[in-house]
């Protein structure tokens, strides 16, 4: 699988995972202010006049110059929707009732107010529960069942990108565990 570039805006802060050639665009563009990593993916481009190939080095953090990008990363909301991987990572995989820690097959999403009731698919009303903890508790309130163990929180971005990305690389996972809050559950 491809590794995803981290891009950020220019004071660092983390607004997307990018495929490799669309970081290849923005260093094309003369956009990528500054850049960060160990590791280098080389894509070669067009051949010139003279018979040289192009080449374009592109690191695993880059910070991207531009305003589309700004506003971008405004638009970009960081919704849970129906990603129960993003939630059981967050939850560290543990049922929030029973506190058994399984995998992601043994595991579903509990809404703290049914969905029945109006309960909605955000990050604050959901949490991890096991298969079994979820069947019993069914349309109760979480106060006629069971304390939970964990509250539920909403990631900060730094959080949602840890949550979100895939083959992180070892600098990218830096950078981003870095700018965890204290009380996360990543660390
Ligand atoms: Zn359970």
């Amino acid at each position: 699988m491809p590794t995803n570039i981290l891009a950020l805006d220019i004071a660092g802060n983390p607004f997307d995972w990018i495929p490799p050639q669309e970081a290849v665009l923005y260093y094309a563009m003369g956009k990528v202010a500054w850049e960060l990593g160990e590791r280098e993916l080389l894509f070669r481009g067009g051949f010139s006049r003279s018979g040289v190939q192009s080449r374009i080095l592109v690191k695993p953090i880059i910070a991207v110059a531009g305003s589309e990008i700004m506003a971008r990363m405004l638009r970009k909301e960081l919704p849970l929707g129906h990603r129960n991987h993003l939630l059981f990572k967050r939850d560290r995989y543990t049922c929030a009732y029973c506190g058994d820690c399984l995998t992601h097959r043994e595991l579903s999403r509990d809404h703290i107010l049914p969905q029945s009731r109006g309960g909605r698919d955000t990050w604050m009303n959901c949490v991890t529960a096991c298969l079994r903890c979820n069947q019993d508790k069914g349309d109760k309130l979480v106060h006629h069942f069971r304390p939970l163990l964990y509250v539920p929180y909403v990631p900060c971005r730094a959080e949602h990108y840890l949550l979100s990305g895939r083959n992180v690389l070892a600098d990218q996972h830096d950078y981003l565990s870095a700018r965890l809050p204290k009380h996360s559950r990543l660390l």
